[in-house]
C-alpha cells in the first residue's frame, strides 16, 4: 500500500510503499477513500509543539474509508462498514475523565496520525470502538472534513454555550472555521468572521457570516466591539496577535476558546480587564465520539456544507506549501480511492 511519510520534522513527506498493516485485537483494517489535510498535520510534520510525535510516522486524522479486515473481538463492525477514524484514536475508558463524558481529555489516550500512523496512506488501522460510523448519504470526501475540522468546531461552540442572538467572532476561516461559521449559525448566532485573505472572507459570507472582518486592515477588537463586543469569540487562526485581538472583542463576560494551535503560542491576558468584565478563556480540543455522531446526522439532514478540493495524495507537498500561504479554499482532501 501506498503511503506519505514524515522521515525526519520540517523535511518533505515521502511517498512510500509499505506492507497492508493486520488489525490486532480490538482494530480494524481501513482501506481508506478520502483522507484531509488539517493544520494540525503540518505541525506534526513540523514537529512544532512540546509534545512529538516520532518520525517516522503516517499522519492524517480525518481518514474515510471502508472496513476490509476485523480484528480479534470486534464484532459491532462488519467488512463493507464506512467509517471514520478521527484524532481520538483510542482512549482508556475507565479514567475520570473518560468517565464524565470527556474522553478527549483522557491521558492515555492515542491519537491517529501523531501517537500511530493515521489516514494519509490507502490503508490504516482503527481501533473499532472509536471509528466513527460513516451514515448513508454522507460522501466520503464530506465526512472527511467533518472529522476533525467538524467536530472540533461543532464542540469549540458546544463549549462556548452559544444561545440564539449573541455575537459569535470567528477568527480564521480555514478548513475548521468554515464549518464553525456553520456551527454558529445553526445555534442561532450572529456571526462576525475575521480572515485575511479576499477568498476567505468572500466564502464566509457565502456561507452567512453577517459581519466580514479583514485582519490586514481593520481593528478586529474595535469592529466587535462597535457591535457590542462578541460573547463568544473562537480563535482558529495560526496567529498569535489574533488570539489576543479576539480577546480584546470579548463584550462583558465573553469567552475566547482557544483552538487554533501555533508553534510555541502564548499570549499576554491582561488581568485587569479580564477580572472586570469576567471574561474567560478556554482551550478546546478536538470532540467526542458523541459529538461527531451529531456532527454527521447534522450533515447527513442538510444542514451543512463541506467545501473542499480533492488531490492525489502526491501531491501532499504542495498542497501542505498551499495551506501555509493561505491559498486552499477551506480543505484538501486526498482521493486514496482514485483508480480503484
Ligand atoms: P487553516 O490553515 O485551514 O485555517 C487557518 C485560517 O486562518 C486561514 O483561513 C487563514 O487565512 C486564517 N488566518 C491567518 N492569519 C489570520 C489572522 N491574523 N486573522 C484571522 N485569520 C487569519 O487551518 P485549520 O486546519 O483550520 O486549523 C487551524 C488551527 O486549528 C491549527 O493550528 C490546527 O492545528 C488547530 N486545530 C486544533 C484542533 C483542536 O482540537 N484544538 C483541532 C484541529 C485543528
Ligand atoms: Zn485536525
Ligand atoms: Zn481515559
Amino acid at each position: 500500500m501506498k503511503a506519505a511519510v514524515v522521515r525526519a520534522f520540517g523535511e518533505p513527506l515521502v511517498i512510500e510503499e509499505r506492507t497492508d498493516p493486520r488489525p490486532g485485537p480490538g482494530q480494524v483494517r481501513v482501506r481508506v477513500e478520502a483522507s484531509g489535510l488539517c493544520h494540525t498535520d503540518i505541525h506534526a510534520a513540523h514537529g512544532d509543539w512540546p509534545v512529538r510525535p516520532v518520525p517516522p510516522f503516517v499522519p492524517g486524522h480525518e481518514g474515510v474509508g471502508l472496513v476490509e479486515e476485523l480484528g480479534e473481538g470486534v464484532t459491532h463492525l462488519a467488512v463493507g462498514d464506512r467509517v471514520a477514524v478521527p484524532w481520538l484514536g483510542w482512549a482508556c475508558g475507565r479514567c475520570e475523565h473518560c468517565l464524565s463524558g470527556w474522553e478527549t481529555l483522557c491521558e492515555s489516550q492515542i491519537n491517529t496520525g501523531y501517537g500511530c500512523d493515521g489516514g494519509y496512506a490507502e490503508k490504516m488501522l482503527a481501533w473499532a470502538d472509536f471509528a466513527q460510523p460513516v451514515p448513508e448519504g454522507v460522501s466520503p470526501f464530506d465526512a472527511a472534513p467533518l472529522t476533525c475540522a467538524g467536530v472540533t468546531t461543532y464542540k469549540a461552540l458546544k463549549v462556548a454555550q452559544v444561545r440564539p442572538t449573541q455575537l459569535v467572532a470567528i477568527s480564521g476561516v480555514g478548513g475548521l472555521g468554515h464549518l464553525a461559521l456553520q456551527y454558529a449559525k445553526i445555534a442561532g448566532a450572529t456571526v462576525a468572521a475575521i480572515d485575511v485573505t479576499d477568498d476567505k472572507l468572500a466564502l464566509a459570507g457565502e456561507l452567512g457570516a453577517d459581519i466580514l472582518i479583514d485582519a490586514r486592515k481593520e481593528d478586529v477588537a474595535g469592529v466587535l466591539k462597535q457591535h457590542g463586543g462578541a460573547h463568544a469569540a473562537i480563535a482558529l487562526a495560526v496567529n498569535e496577535p489574533a488570539f489576543a485581538a479576539a480577546n480584546a472583542g470579548l463584550r462583558r463576560g465573553g469567552k475566547l476558546v482557544m483552538v487554533a494551535m501555533p508553534a510555541h503560542g502564548t499570549i499576554n491576558v491582561p488581568i485587569f480587564e479580564t477580572v472586570l468584565n469576567g471574561t474567560s478563556v478556554i482551550g478546546s480540543i478536538v470532540g467526542t465520539r458523541q459529538d461527531l455522531a451529531e456532527v454527521f446526522r447534522l450533515h447527513a439532514a442538510g444542514r451543512t456544507r463541506v467545501v473542499h478540493e480533492t488531490r492525489p495524495l502526491e501531491t501532499v507537498n504542495e498542497s501542505i506549501a498551499e495551506v501555509l500561504r493561505g491559498q486552499v479554499t477551506a480543505r484538501i482532501v486526498f482521493d486514496l480511492g482514485a483508480g480503484r
